[in-house]
């Protein structure tokens, strides 16, 4: 798996494109923050977060029920970005 710094906490992370390559995802496997999908468009919105407001992904990615994993992604409505969190079987993402 490639490895580069976690888009949440700043470690190093080992991350993979989707199952069905959906190019636009990647699903890391972070030490701190544990496993976790983000859409490329979010990761680059969240690096313009502080770290205090990034590690509320963190605490959401850990707090994941077995089996699934948490999802962030990025909406634009053309008015105001914004992110958004939801969780999602993590089979689907994790192959
Ligand atoms: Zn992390």
């Amino acid at each position: 798996m490639p490895v580069q710094k976690c888009p949440i906490c700043g470690e190093m992370a080992k991350y993979e494109n989707p199952p069905d390559n959906i190019e636009q995802y990647r699903c890391f496997e972070c030490p701190v923050c544990g496993s976790f999908v983000i859409s490329l468009m979010a990761e680059d919105h969240l690096a313009k977060f502080t770290i205090k407001d990034r590690m509320y992904y963190s605490e959401k990615a850990k707090a994941a029920q077995a089996g699934k994993v948490l999802i962030i992604q990025f909406l634009d409505d053309g008015a105001e970005a914004l992110t958004m969190h939801r969780y999602d079987d993590k089979s689907v993402w994790f192959g």
